[in-house]
């Protein structure tokens, strides 16, 4: 059983725990001999090679470079296309019930045309409440329009302020 290339580098590193054992096998073994002194004249060439320094900074190439923005990855703008469309879909849904809370302030004309859909929206949540599934009675629910409207209305503030968010964050990175 010969010496491995480890048990060599180790003993000529000086970090061999088996020093003896090795030492004894060189002794027996020109074989094992040779190649550690094959060793020593590597690491003696490598250690005499002059330390060169590049003329190009390799490490600079995989720096990103401060000066260009990164580059937003097209998921993220899909991401927000569709935050977008999603603040929008849940924004109209909302406005009918906006238009009940908020105090009649606006022009006659725009509160028309609130009105319009607020009773477009709330005949087709007529027949929607009184769609009923076979097992179970979605009119027997007294409260269930109060709880949709505070949802969609939670939904549409919570939408609005992801979308001012991502803006800000967007504007924040391209500056
Ligand atoms: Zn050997």
């Amino acid at each position: 059983m010969h010496l491995t290339n480890e048990q060599l580098n180790e003993y000529l590193d000086n970090a061999s725990t088996e020093r003896a054992f090795i030492e004894t096998h060189l002794d027996s073994c020109d074989e094992c001999a040779a190649r550690l002194s094959a060793f020593q004249a590597l690491f003696t060439d490598l250690d005499s090679l002059p330390e060169v320094t590049l003329s190009r900074d390799i490490a600079a190439l995989f720096r990103p470079r401060p000066s260009l923005a990164p580059q937003l990855p097209p998921w993220l703008t899909l991401t927000a296309s569709l935050q977008a469309a999603a603040a929008l879909v849940a924004l109209i849904i909302a406005i009918p019930f906006f238009s009940v809370m908020l105090p009649q302030v606006e022009a006659p004309s725009f509160t028309t045309w609130f009105f319009e859909i607020q009773s477009l929206w709330t005949s087709w949540l007529d027949t929607l409440s009184t769609f009923q599934l076979p097992t179970y009675q979605f009119t027997n629910l007294p409260t269930y329009p109060v709880e949709l409207s505070t949802l969609f209305i939670a939904l549409a503030v919570v939408s609005i302020f992801w979308i001012f968010g991502n803006g800000l964050l967007l504007r924040n990175r391209h500056s």
